[in-house]
């Protein structure tokens, strides 16, 4: 099967080259040649999928014109799709399907997408490189000894391997772009509020959203469009300004950008080989009259510190549902507080109950001023320095993550090297600011992203010039060795 990306789907679809149907056949003929390897999938409704797509086919023959009709795409296993498993990674959800579709998803399904299924993560959405699956790792398509990247790895690994030209994931610190970066696709972490998030499994409230995941920003802005906009059942969903645009999607205009280089993103742990793709990304955009400038955004150095504070004070709360009453798995337990105990205690894994733990602390009496309010402050700082930054440039360029992707088990078995990873993608959601990974190119046989993170708002700006960068450009058209 031609491992193509949705724009070029899109047009075979509407010529009437092929089917929807038939993507969706080999899309599974690959799943099933492929996914033992790789692990990405954890759940299929095939004869579900098939009919949507041949509905889809039927829109298709009537004559019907829309950015998503009859393109396959893949759900992260934290996002409603009604009667499929919801397992969220987790043993705790055992046996529980979703009673409702996410907004995103009936969004999708009423233009015409074809959910294909749903896809590993880490345990709720907690973690960097997709080891934290009570499910097992998925694996890192470039070279399976390492990690795809988290928590989205297996929407990123379908993308990436050709099971599809469309993923949803989620980011709620990193999770759509970190892996972009480590598997060489592209991943939109919209402005908070700009998708609803009414159907996915809350990790971090206040932090969580969902990120589209595809080979190009133009496949994105076919994605965003059907999805973006004010939902009644997420009050904290809002529409996304010049969203008129992605319909006639355009390349942004590079000239005169002016392109803000955070000096705190490009100091000392930075890999020599990324910074070096980053230089030669950087070059391409100023080489069509971008203009580069250095910024500093001082309160990045608390960034981590503030997320992991605030993330697990969220955790605490959110993951309180989980006990065994209302969804999914039930230990035996004598009396209703051991019953509870125990199913968290066989159904949850040890980075989540660590979440849950350092969560309960931060919010508890006496710690919450040291803690929670603290990191709440910091949060306001970090969200500041944004906005100066913003008074003198249009955009921000930076890496996603300090190095490639890194062998399994490196980080395992110290959460603070795990949590390091993500140094330079919980900036930017502390701020609520749309921000998207991009592929810079390739170091030692293995790709790296760069992030581009814009005002609020800005979503299809950033879009149009991750556009522009991709037209002159061809790493994102590079597929890797398994699916070649
Ligand atoms: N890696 C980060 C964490 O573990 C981000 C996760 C995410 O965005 N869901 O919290």
């Amino acid at each position: 099967m031609a491992v193509g990306t949705a724009v070029d789907w899109r047009e075979r679809l509407d010529a009437g080259d092929m089917s929807s149907e038939s993507l969706v056949l080999t899309a599974f003929d690959r799943i099933r040649q492929l996914d033992p390897h790789l692990h990405a999938i954890l759940a299929m409704d095939e004869a579900r999928s098939l009919q949507v797509a041949r509905a889809a086919d039927a829109r298709l023959l009537a004559g019907e014109r829309s950015p998503v009709l009859g393109l396959p795409i893949v759900l992260k296993d934290n996002l409603n799709w009604t009667g499929l498993p919801v397992s969220c990674g987790s043993r705790v959800l055992d046996g529980y399907r979703a009673p409702y579709d996410a907004t995103v998803v009936g969004r999708l399904l009423q233009a015409g997408a074809v959910p294909l299924a749903k896809a590993n993560m880490d345990e709720f959405a907690m973690g960097s490189s997709g080891e934290y699956s009570a499910f097992g790792a998925a694996r890192n398509p470039w070279d399976t000894s390492r990690v795809p990247g988290g928590s989205s790895s297996g929407s990123v690994v379908s993308v990436a391997a050709g099971y599809a030209p469309l993923a949803l994931g989620s980011d709620t610190g990193g999770s759509v772009r970190l892996p972009a970066s480590f598997c060489n696709v592209t991943a939109l972490r919209p402005t908070y509020g700009v998708l609803s998030r009414f159907g996915l499994t809350a990790m971090a409230s206040s932090l969580d959203q969902v990120g589209p995941v595809a080979a190009t920003a133009a496949d994105l802005a076919l994605a965003l469009g059907v999805m973006a906009g004010r939902d009644p059942q997420d009050s904290t969903s809002s529409d996304l300004p010049g969203a008129e645009r992605l319909a006639s999607f355009r390349p942004g205009d590079l000239k005169g950008l002016r392109i803000g280089l955070p000096r705190e993103y490009f100091g000392e742990g930075l890999e020599p080989g990324v910074r070096s793709l980053l230089e030669q990304a950087l070059q391409v955009l100023a080489g069509q009259g971008a203009e580069l400038r250095e910024v500093s955004l001082p309160h990045t150095r608390y960034a981590i510190d503030t997320y992991y504070l605030i993330c697990t004070s969220e955790v605490s709360s959110n993951l309180s549902r989980f006990d065994g009453v209302r969804f999914g798995r039930r230990a035996r337990g004598g009396n209703l507080p051991a019953m509870i105990a125990e199913t968290r205690d066989e159904g949850l894994g040890a980075e989540v109950k660590r979440r849950i733990l350092l969560g309960t602390f931060c919010l508890s009496k006496g710690y919450y001023d040291a803690f929670y309010l603290k990191a709440m402050k910091a949060r306001t700082l970090i969200a500041r320095d944004f906005e100066q930054a913003f008074e003198a440039v249009d955009v921000l360029a930076t890496p996603v993550s300090p190095g490639v992707a890194f062998p399994f088990g490196t980080k395992t078995e110290d959460p603070l090297a795990m949590y390091l990873a993500d140094a330079f993608t919980v900036t930017a959601p502390l701020a609520g600011l749309p921000c998207l990974s991009m592929p810079a190119g390739f170091t030692g046989g293995l790709p790296a992203g760069i992030q581009l993170i814009g005002p609020a708002f800005s979503d299809v700006m950033l879009l149009e010039t991750a556009h522009a960068f991709q037209l002159l450009t061809a790493h994102h058209l590079a597929t890797p060795p398994l699916s070649a």
